[in-house]
């Protein structure tokens, strides 16, 4: 069984890449490169389509299984074909800008010391204990539309697992501790000097393609626990 090469990892922006099945089964293949994002590090997986000779065959879902990834289609392709895959571009583009936007707005809300970040997702942040509140939303909302007007690059790196500290974030290190002690390289993400964390997600390349938010709103909960409410313009 041999790997399956992710394009996205190294850059976002392929949307049309010719492979190879190396695996089949049921409704299944695995490719020797692909570029459909599984669905993982709270990202949705990619969609899109397979072509394979006359026919094209839709990509449902893909996942990762290991160390493949498994593309689920509504029909079966044998093994040693050659396709070509077109992942739908809109929808992944939609989450790389959203993924995108959780990066920075987190970053924003460290800046503001909004205490360790337990939970994160396209429309979420979670902070406990936090005591932002909405003086601190409103700044943190006029500072990310500032830094979308700024185009600012975002930019992918690698640095060894021993350079980086993750401090007493309890979030960064659990994550830390799930990726295989083998892996010693880890992928940063950087923002500008607005945010960085280590993150094998797709994002846009500038803060310019993010978007300016909709909205941005605060729940407080029990035990000084706050929810952050985000949503982007031109999202459905
Ligand atoms: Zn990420």
């Amino acid at each position: 069984m041999s790997d399956s090469m992710p394009l996205f990892v190294d850059d976002s922006y392929i949307r049309e890449f010719d492979a190879r099945v190396v695996r089949s089964g049921p409704r299944f293949v695995v490719l020797d490169v692909t570029a459909f994002y599984p669905e993982g590090g709270g990202q949705p997986s990619d969609t899109g389509t397979l072509e394979a000779g006359e026919k094209t065959f839709k990509v449902l879902k893909a996942m990762k299984r290991g160390t493949q990834i498994f593309h689920y289609l509504d029909g079966d392709v044998p093994e040693g074909v050659v396709v070509r895959g077109t992942v739908d571009w809109g929808r992944r583009f939609i989450h790389m800008r959203l993924h995108s936007g959780e990066h920075l707005l987190t970053g924003l809300f460290e800046a503001e010391s909004a205490g360790p970040k337990v939970f994160s997702s396209f429309s979420q942040l979670d902070f406990q204990p936090s005591a932002i509140d909405e003086a601190t939303l409103k700044r943190v909302r006029e500072r990310f539309d500032a830094v979308v007007d700024e185009n600012v690059p975002i930019t992918i790196y690698y640095t060894s697992r021993d350079e980086l500290d993750v401090g007493d974030d309890a979030r960064k290190r659990s994550f830390l501790e799930k990726i295989p002690p083998n892996v010693q390289e880890l992928r940063m993400v950087k923002i500008g000097g607005y945010a960085m964390t280590f993150c094998m997600g797709t994002h846009v390349r500038s803060t310019g393609d993010i978007g300016k938010l909709r909205s941005l709103r605060l729940e407080t909960k029990k035990k000084q626990r706050k929810i952050v409410y985000f949503e982007l313009d031109n999202v459905k």
